[in-house]
């Protein structure tokens, strides 16, 4: 069921899913991956998606 060869991990700070929960994100047409703890930091904009992708 799960594909193994591709494990999501954070864009922000490369955890994996296997460590934290992970949130697919589209952005720009790409697909991309956000950690629980980078998710608030970018939504409350300490952090900028932009400089990640
Ligand atoms: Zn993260």
């Amino acid at each position: 069921m799960s594909n193994k060869n591709e494990t999501s991990s954070c864009v922000v700070c490369t955890s994996s899913e296997e460590e934290i929960p992970v949130i697919s994100i589209t952005y720009k047409y790409n697909r991309t991956w956000v950690c629980f703890s980078c998710l608030p930091q970018l939504l409350h904009g300490k952090k900028d998606i932009n400089d990640y992708i």
